[in-house]
């Protein structure tokens, strides 16, 4: 073969994410993992059965059209309209995907050219860098600073040049659990439309939410022409297996990124969606209980680490708590999570990996709490250890 290395320049050293390192070394070791975010009980019984019964009445067992299923693209324009008064029409303004990971890559894949710069809140979901890379186009963090972790809109501004061709926001934010205030969120739209920048958001957390309330981009003035907006079934619905993913915004929008979109998978989980879309209807309750179950995880959580001598960074969205281990006498979350398992039998992610300025998060560990409350619990007395 050579010496020439097998894996691409683009790719180079993106070795296997951190979420299968973790999740692998969870079952090794017969740890509790509040490493990867997904849910260990699944979701709505009814959603469910109406997946199996797509299956065994034959309804998307063969290719689902291109864009997705009729359905579930009226299911989603409802879903923005009723909770956003956002509007889109089903036909040329929505496209369902494999999870918000292939629309988010297929987005970044057909709207970039090598040499574009993106900018992006760091530290980033660890899919946005690969694609970004395989886009052949340049990262550019925008970093969120402990404690807070807000955007500063002046960085923002100074780091647009003439090659930045797009924003990627991710809010409510994985791994620190930001939510975007209006003023933010008003104050990146500006930036985006004085500088002409397309955006792409990634609201897959977006009814995750316990301090204000999720706002997408789309719905501020002069937005919605230039911002694929990006969600998913995994979080909102507690099923991450399903890979069910939707993106709207313009025909124009939409259409490039189908372009793309079409290449990768074509089309995927034909009798999930029919399930997703009895999802998306659900009454108002469904999600008010899937947020106070959130909520109250995330206290028993985060006052369980807070006792364990973690600096706890309480988040305002999403399944995720970021600490900080520097009071326990750690500095690497990197090793300190490799270790964790031997030392207490629990599994957490270290979010250095998340981040190209990597001294703002090296001692900044993550912990998922969408799990059962007696595990977190077993958790919490397991970390007391330390
Ligand atoms: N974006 C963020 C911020 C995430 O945390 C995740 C992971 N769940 C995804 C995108 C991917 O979503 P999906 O599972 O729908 O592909
Ligand atoms: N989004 C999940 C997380 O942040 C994991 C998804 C994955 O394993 N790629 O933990």
């Amino acid at each position: 073969m050579g010496t020439r290395p097998l894996l691409n320049r683009r790719l180079a050293g993106m070795g296997s994410t951190i979420f299968a390192e973790m999740s692998a070394l969870a079952v090794a070791t017969g740890s509790i993992n509040l490493g990867q975010g997904f849910p260990d009980t699944d979701g709505p019984r009814a959603i469910a059965e109406a997946a199996a019964r797509a299956v065994l009445e034959g309804r998307g067992n063969q290719y689902p059209p291109g864009p997705g299923i009729p359905e579930l693209r009226a299911a989603v324009t409802e879903h923005q309209q009723r909770w956003y008064g956002l509007t889109y029409d089903p036909d040329s303004e929505v496209l369902i995907t494999a999870g918000a990971t292939e629309a988010i890559a297929a987005a970044l894949l057909a709207l970039l050219e090598p040499g574009d710069e993106v900018i992006a809140l760091e530290p980033f979901y660890d899919s946005y860098a690969a694609c970004i890379a395989m886009a052949g186009a340049t990262r550019v963090p925008l970093t969120l600073r402990a404690p807070g972790f807000r955007p500063d809109l002046d960085e923002l501004r100074a780091l647009i040049t003439p090659r930045t061709r797009l924003l990627l926001i991710n809010t409510p934010h994985n791994p620190t659990g930001t939510v975007l205030t209006p003023d933010e969120l008003r104050g990146i739209a500006e930036l985006a439309c004085e500088h002409d920048l397309l955006v792409i958001t990634d609201e897959v957390y977006e009814h995750l939410v316990f301090a204000g309330a999720h706002r997408p981009l789309a719905a501020l003035p002069g937005m919605r022409e230039r911002t694929v907006s990006i969600s998913s079934a995994g979080k909102t619905f507690s099923f991450t297996g399903w890979k069910v993913g939707w993106v709207t915004g313009t025909p124009e929008l939409v259409a490039a990124v189908r372009t793309a979109k079409q290449y990768l998978t074509f089309v995927s989980a034909g009798p999930f969606q029919y399930a997703v879309a009895d999802a998306l209807r659900l009454p108002d309750s469904y999600f008010d209980t899937l947020r106070a179950d959130h909520l109250r995880k995330r206290d028993l959580l985060a006052d369980g680490l807070a006792a364990a001598g973690f600096e706890v960074f309480r988040p305002e969205g999403t399944y995720f708590i970021t600490t900080d281990i520097t009071p326990l006498g750690e500095t690497d979350g990197l090793e300190f999570c490799r270790k964790l398992p031997e030392r207490c039998g629990v599994v957490a992610i270290p979010n250095v990996v998340f981040y190209d300025n990597t001294e703002a998060g090296r001692s900044h560990v993550r912990w998922a709490f969408c799990k059962r409350d007696d595990v977190l619990q077993e958790a919490v007395t397991r970390l007391q250890q330390l």
